[in-house]
C-alpha cells in the first residue's frame, strides 16, 4: 500500500498547540496528515488548511483515553494506507492540583491522557510497523518530566517523566523490527497550556521566562514541530530511545 511513496503520520492532540504545528509541518513536508484530536472544530479546521495548502489530510476524532477509539482510528488508517510511517503522541493536560486536592481520580485523569494515552496510540501502531520493517514513533515528554520539579503539578511531573522510561523500554523493544521510538522535552512554548493562567504560567509568566531563557524568547510550537519532524526522519535513523529537550537553553543556562 503506501501509494505512489506517500508518507503518513498520525498525530494526537492535533488541533491546537504543538500538535497542530507539528501536523501542518508534515503536511509541508508531504505527508498524508492523520490529525486526531477531541476538539473536533479545530480539528478539522487543522486537515482542512493542510488540504487548501496542497496537502493532503484527514481528521478523525481519537480521545486517547479510549483503547477502543486508538485501535478503530489506527485500523482503519492502516485498511486504507498501509502501516504508519510516524506516529506523533502528543495529547497531554497540565492541571494545577495542590497536594491536599489530588485525588485518586484527579491523578489518575492525566495519567490516562499524558502517559498511558501514549501507550495506547504506540501499542495500537506497533504490529504493523513491525511487520512493515519501519516506523518511528514520537512521544511528548516535557522539562518537568525530565528535569524540573513542578509544584502543584505532581502528577504531570510524574506523568511525562513516565513518558521518558516508555520511550526508553519501547525503543529497545522494537529497535530489531526497524522501529524507532524517542521523545521530545519541550520548555516554555507558547500555546494554550502555557497561556493559562489557572494551570500555567499565563502571558505574563511566560513573558518573564523569556528573561531567563538563554535565547531571550518563549518557544513557539513550530520550534517543537520542526523537531519531531527530524525524529520521524530518516536523518535520525540512528537515534532511537532518547528524549530531545528542546528549551531554548532554559535548562542548561539556569543555575
Ligand atoms: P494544548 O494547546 O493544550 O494542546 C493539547 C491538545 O491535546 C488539545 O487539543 C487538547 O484538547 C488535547 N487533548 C486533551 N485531552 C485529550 C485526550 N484525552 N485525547 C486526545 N486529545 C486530548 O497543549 P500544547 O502546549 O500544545 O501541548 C502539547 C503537548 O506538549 C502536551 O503533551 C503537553 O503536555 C506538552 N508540553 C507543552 C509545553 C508548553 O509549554 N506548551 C511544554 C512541555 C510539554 P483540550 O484543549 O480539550 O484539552
Amino acid at each position: 500500500m503506501n501509494d505512489g511513496g506517500k508518507l503518513t503520520v498520525l498525530l494526537t492532540g492535533a488541533g491546537i498547540g504543538i500538535g497542530a504545528a507539528t501536523a501542518r509541518a508534515f503536511g509541508d513536508a508531504g505527508y498524508r496528515v492523520i490529525v486526531t484530536d477531541v476538539l473536533d472544530e479545530e480539528g478539522e479546521g487543522v486537515a482542512s488548511g493542510i488540504n487548501a495548502d496542497g496537502g493532503e489530510a484527514e481528521y478523525h476524532r481519537l480521545d486517547v483515553t479510549s483503547t477502543e477509539q486508538a485501535d478503530a482510528v489506527v485500523g482503519g488508517v492502516q485498511e486504507r494506507y498501509g502501516s504508519l510511517d510516524a506516529v506523533v503522541a502528543n495529547a497531554g493536560i497540565a492541571h494545577r492540583v495542590p497536594l491536599p486536592e489530588l485525588s485518586d481520580e484527579k491523578w489518575d485523569q492525566t495519567h490516562e491522557i499524558d502517559l498511558k494515552g501514549v501507550m495506547r496510540v504506540c501499542r495500537a501502531v506497533a504490529p504493523a510497523m513491525r511487520e512493515a520493517g519501519k516506523g518511528s514513533m514520537i512521544a511528548v515528554s516535557s522539562i518537568m518530566g525530565v528535569a524540573y520539579g513542578w509544584d502543584e503539578h505532581v502528577q504531570y511531573s510524574a506523568a511525562k517523566a513516565g513518558v521518558v522510561g516508555l520511550v526508553r523500554g519501547l525503543a529497545v523493544e522494537l529497535a530489531r523490527d526497524g522501529v524507532r521510538v524517542n521523545g521530545i522535552a519541550p520548555g516554555y512554548i507558547r500555546t494554550a497550556q502555557a497561556l493559562s493562567e489557572e494551570h500555567s504560567l499565563g502571558p505574563e509568566g511566560l513573558e518573564q521566562a523569556a528573561e531567563f531563557i538563554p535565547m531571550g524568547r518563549a518557544g513557539e510550537p513550530e520550534d517543537i514541530a520542526d523537531v519531531i519532524l527530524f525524529l520521524a526522519s530518516d536523518a535520525a535513523r540512528y537515534l532511537t530511545g532518547q528524549t530531545i529537550i528542546v528549551d531554548g537553553g532554559l535548562l542548561v543556562g539556569r543555575y
